[in-house]
């Protein structure tokens, strides 16, 4: 069992052949924009259609959960996709998302389903402001989302809301979900296997920057919050029986986690695992749809990974500072695009926050806005 298609063939696909290579597996993707099966570190090479990567196959992932429903249902007949499309299909509908969470009586925030005028009404009737409006469907870095503060908004709101769902496709919907005031925004990575082997990370603090990842911290942390969160990967990885990486985002309120959703594949907020823990999440993600014994997911070192957002080029005056590491996708440059990510790694915290501080003074301050005042804060922290 070596040869492995990947729906889809961003970086996520990539950095699974970049891993899975030394393991000997053969990974290749299939680019849903172009319809064909290509190599994910070199596009340019083509290897047929979607049949033949299926049958060409021994086992089928996806990087992401938007896959269409007829291209999941001609995967999973071949036997061979993992995890299941229903699995996928949750991760990309927060309805169904939503059901799976309360049949595993897993905290998450208080929410209503709209798709009528009563809906929204009813919404506003159980929730207090500030709501947040969230597409049902093909929501990703915060797109698709409506936030409500005041109730003078509500009318505008509803129209830019109305608008959207009588343009939509009929499947679409929006999920009204109370703000929560976090304190902070973790996530949890894990793996399971088939025989029910699951291993996961250690919790991941996550910092968004105009609604898109821009810094996540791996470092020691709270042994309760790490036991909350593998109870809560247990119960739902459990309930799909999943096979593979899971991604679980959460937010921490006091003492609790609340689940704000979930991610069936490789996650963004894992990156930091290529330098900082035993084994990689692509290795592991491909080590479970292969069958193979899981590999360690202990923190080696405390390790931060920063995105790089819309920019094709930092100086290169980062690789200056020990243990930084650049990850670069080869993707054409635009705004507000993931480009690439930098992992940076230290023996202790303090070490890791004096190199963020220098690696924030080295890059340019437009395209990493909150880099240099994240950075300040943690050496604080740290001292
Ligand atoms: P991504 O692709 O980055 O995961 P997304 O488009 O899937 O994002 P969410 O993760 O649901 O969307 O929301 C994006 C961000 O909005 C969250 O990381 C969080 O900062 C904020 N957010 C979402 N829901 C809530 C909530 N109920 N209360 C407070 N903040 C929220
Ligand atoms: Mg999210």
């Amino acid at each position: 069992m070596n040869k492995v298609l990947v729906l889809g063939a961003g970086q996520l696909a990539r950095m699974m052949e970049l891993a899975g290579t030394p393991l000997n597996l053969d990974v290749k993707a299939f680019d849903v924009r172009s319809d064909k099966v290509v190599s994910p570190i070199y596009p340019d090479r083509i290897y047929g259609d979607l049949q033949q990567g299926i049958a060409n196959a021994d086992v089928i992932t996806a990087e992401f959960e938007h896959v269409k429903h007829d291209v999941l249902a001609e995967c999973e007949q071949s036997g061979k996709l993992f995890p299941t499309s229903e699995s996928i299909k949750i991760g990309g509908d927060r309805r169904l998302e939503k059901a799976l969470l309360e049949s595993c009586n897993a905290a998450n925030a208080k929410h209503y389903f709209i798709n009528t005028k009563a809906d929204f009404d009813n919404a506003l009737a159980q929730l207090s402001l500030p709501i947040i409006f969230k597409t049902a469907l093909e929501g990703y870095d915060g797109k698709g989302q409506w936030r409500l503060k005041s109730a003078a908004d509500i009318d505008s709101v509803w129209q830019e809301m109305s608008e959207f769902l009588a343009s939509a496709k009929e499947t679409q919907g929006i999920v009204a979900e109370q703000m929560v005031p976090f304190d902070r925004e973790l996530s949890l990575v894990g793996v399971r296997r088939v025989n029910g082997d699951v291993a996961v990370y250690p919790l991941t603090e996550n910092h968004h920057t105009n609604g898109i990842l821009s810094v996540s911290l791996a470092a020691p942390v709270d042994s309760q919050l790490q036991d909350q969160a593998g109870t809560v990967f247990k119960a739902l990885s459990g309930k799909l029986n999943y096979v593979g990486v899971l991604a679980i985002e959460f937010f921490q309120v006091g003492e609790q986690l609340l689940v704000n959703e979930i991610a069936p594949r490789v996650h963004n907020s894992g990156h930091w695992t290529q330098q900082g823990a035993d084994t990689c999440q692509f290795e592991n993600h491909l080590r479970a749809i292969c069958d193979l014994p899981l590999g360690g997911t202990q923190l080696i070192r405390p390790t931060a990974m920063i995105n790089i957002i819309g920019e094709d080029s930092v100086s290169d005056d980062v690789l200056s500072i020990p243990s930084v590491t650049m990850h670069w996708y080869k993707k054409g440059k635009r705004a507000g695009r993931k480009m690439g990510h930098i992992n940076v790694s230290g023996d202790n915290e303090q070490q890791l926050a004096e190199r963020l501080q220098k690696l924030a003074s080295i890059l340019c301050k437009q395209a990493f806005p909150d880099l240099a005042d994240f950075a300040n804060a943690y050496v604080n922290k740290t001292k």
